[in-house]
């Protein structure tokens, strides 16, 4: 009987260790890398490239002033800069990379 007993408590003594381990904090995952916005930009081709400004051609608003009521609508237009505010280097430096990434390789326009 006292064996039984014994037992018990043992078990129960070492439930409260293995609680106890688990209570303790789990290093915590580290957060996935997000994949950057110029990461996923697809390359343009050179003809949809306006090389003069430095602008997707259907981004490029100096080329096409008919654009810029539709950027405007969407609240890309950076009227200071006079391109989409999404597209504009001078307000958001971040934004080269993204056009590096978009303008079509030297090569291609070669061809
Ligand atoms: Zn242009
Ligand atoms: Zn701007």
């Amino acid at each position: 009987m006292i064996r039984i007993i014994f037992a018990i408590l043992l078990a129960v003594c070492m439930s409260n260790a293995s609680i106890a381990a688990e209570t303790t904090p789990a290093p915590t995952p580290a957060p996935a890398a997000g994949a950057s916005d110029a990461m996923t930009v697809k390359r343009l081709e050179a003809k949809d490239w306006c090389s003069e400004h430095d602008l997707p051609k259907d981004s490029c608003m100096k080329c096409d002033q008919k654009l810029i009521p539709a950027f405007k609508k969407k609240g890309d237009f950076c009227k200071e800069h006079g391109v989409p505010e999404s597209l504009c280097v001078q307000c958001d430096p971040e934004v080269k990379k993204k056009l590096d990434a978009m303008r079509p390789l030297k090569d291609e326009k070669a061809k």
